[in-house]
């Protein structure tokens, strides 16, 4: 669409003009875009490479007349119908994080909080092989589309259990105890906390170091997902993303710890590509993710 709010200064905005904006107004004003008609959350898209120009998008409110229908970028189309369907079942969800990978890479975790810095997007990365997506990333994500779907399941008593490995359990409870919106994160609650948290995408952008930052809108308390540099470039891979403008707007869900940076935001560390998922969405009327 051509037009959003920003929250920061109540304006609504036109997509040509938002794109000129300085890089930190622009930056941070993008962490604040509702849709002008129903106000949820708006995300920016800056022009592609492939020739579209700027624009912004929004997951509307059902009534909304703005509303544009998304499909999710690489899942089926029934993929809704088979989620549904097993969940209602009644079992456990159960995941097993190493099963089916090789030669993956995991981080130690730090103890010290990072820091989180601006970042700059509209990196361009060349993907080879598409997106492979194996059988708990396959799990995780209908997890996450469950979350996105139904606030019922949100505050339900299903139970969760992610193992790290044969033996060990990484988290486990339920899914109202154990999984936290980035809305929902509090210090009480949440702070240096290894579970499920997920939300929104606003921008994506790397720093110097060579960290990639997943960021919320301020409406989601500014949370940020770090990905350490180590696996950056299998995160990428594993879902098929070759310009980070195509993670804004992507529900994220990562299993990891909470820490409360010193600008006092939540900032959730992810050590390795197996405890992270995105769900990224497109316009249905576009052949291609673009
Ligand atoms: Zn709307």
């Amino acid at each position: 669409m051509q037009h959003a709010r920003c929250t920061i200064d109540n304006q609504v905005w036109e997509a040509e003009r938002f794109a000129a904006l300085p890089e930190p107004e622009l930056e941070n004003m993008r962490r604040n875009l509702v849709c002008a008609e129903c106000g949820e959350f708006a995300w920016f898209r800056r022009a592609s490479r492939h020739g579209r120009p700027p624009h912004f998008c929004a997951h509307h409110l059902n009534t909304c007349g703005l509303r544009v229908e998304y499909v999710a970028v690489g899942e089926q189309r029934d993929d809704a119908t088979i989620q549904e369907e097993e969940l209602n079942a009644g079992d456990s969800i159960i995941v097993h994080l190493d099963q089916e990978l090789g030669g993956q890479i995991d981080v130690a975790e730090i103890q010290r909080p990072p820091t989180p810095g601006v970042g700059t997007g509209g990196r361009t990365f060349v993907v080879p092989g598409g997106e492979r997506e194996t059988a708990q990333h396959f799990t995780m994500r209908r997890i996450l589309l469950r979350l996105v779907q139904s606030p019922a399941f949100r505050n339900s008593n299903r139970q969760v259990v992610l193992y790290r490995n044969a033996t060990e359990v990484l988290v486990a409870g339920a899914v109202r105890d154990v999984v936290a919106g980035f809305i929902d994160i509090t210090p009480e609650r949440h702070a240096n906390r290894q579970m499920l948290y997920w939300g929104p995408i606003a921008s994506a952008g790397m720093t110097a170091d060579g960290k990639l930052w997943l960021n919320s809108s301020d409406r989601h308390q500014g949370v940020s997902v770090a990905i350490f540099p180590e696996i950056v470039d299998e995160f990428l891979q594993m879902f098929g993303v070759n310009d980070l403008e195509e993670l804004t707007g992507a529900h994220v869900l990562v299993a990891g710890t909470c820490y409360y940076a010193a600008t006092g935001k939540p900032v959730i560390w992810c050590g390795s590509s197996r405890y992270i998922v995105v769900r990224r969405y497109r316009d249905a009327r576009l052949q291609a993710d673009v």
